[in-house]
């Protein structure tokens, strides 16, 4: 994205309205870079500023509703260039929908690793060290923490 900035493209990039984290107006990573961003409250409206945009960048998209899909590949089908994040488990260790499904429709996947903070190898998972049991429940080291695959302790089902 950052890199479509500097080709001046138009280029948006999108968050959920769900995650109210750090700045509105921003995003802002863990590792704290900031690219202006907007704040979306569903999947129409991901497809509304898209549609204005040759680049679009979404985070977060696991909080968005499953109409992303169909949104993604229409925009795509349009020749923007879709750049989607999200995370692809949830906190037991299950696929996240609507993840899945862009990956499966996706032309490149990156997928990035965390640290695992109990044996410092590459982490796949998401341990939730405290809270309940909803399934979007948005934090970050206070409720999260990254796991490998076996240090992951997934939780009991009820
Ligand atoms: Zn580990």
């Amino acid at each position: 994205l950052r890199r479509a900035v500097i080709a001046r493209r138009r280029v948006v990039i999108l968050k959920p309205a769900l995650d109210d984290r750090y700045a509105p107006d921003h995003l802002v990573s863990h590792s704290e870079q900031r690219v202006p961003s907007l704040v979306v409250r569903n999947s129409a409206e991901v497809f509304r500023h898209g549609r204005e945009a040759e680049v679009v960048g979404i985070d977060e998209t696991q909080f968005l509703d499953e109409g992303i899909v169909e949104v993604c590949e229409r925009l795509a089908d349009a020749g923007k260039r879709v750049i989607v994040a999200g995370l692809d488990l949830d906190y037991r260790g299950n696929p996240f929908e609507p993840i899945p499904q862009l990956l499966a429709r996706a032309e490149y996947i990156t997928k990035t690793l965390a640290i695992c903070v109990v044996c410092g190898v590459p982490a796949g998972r998401t341990q939730r060290v405290a809270g309940r049991d909803e399934r979007i429940l948005v934090g970050s080291t206070e409720f999260y923490e990254a796991r490998c695959r076996g240090c992951f302790e997934p939780p009991e089902e009820e």
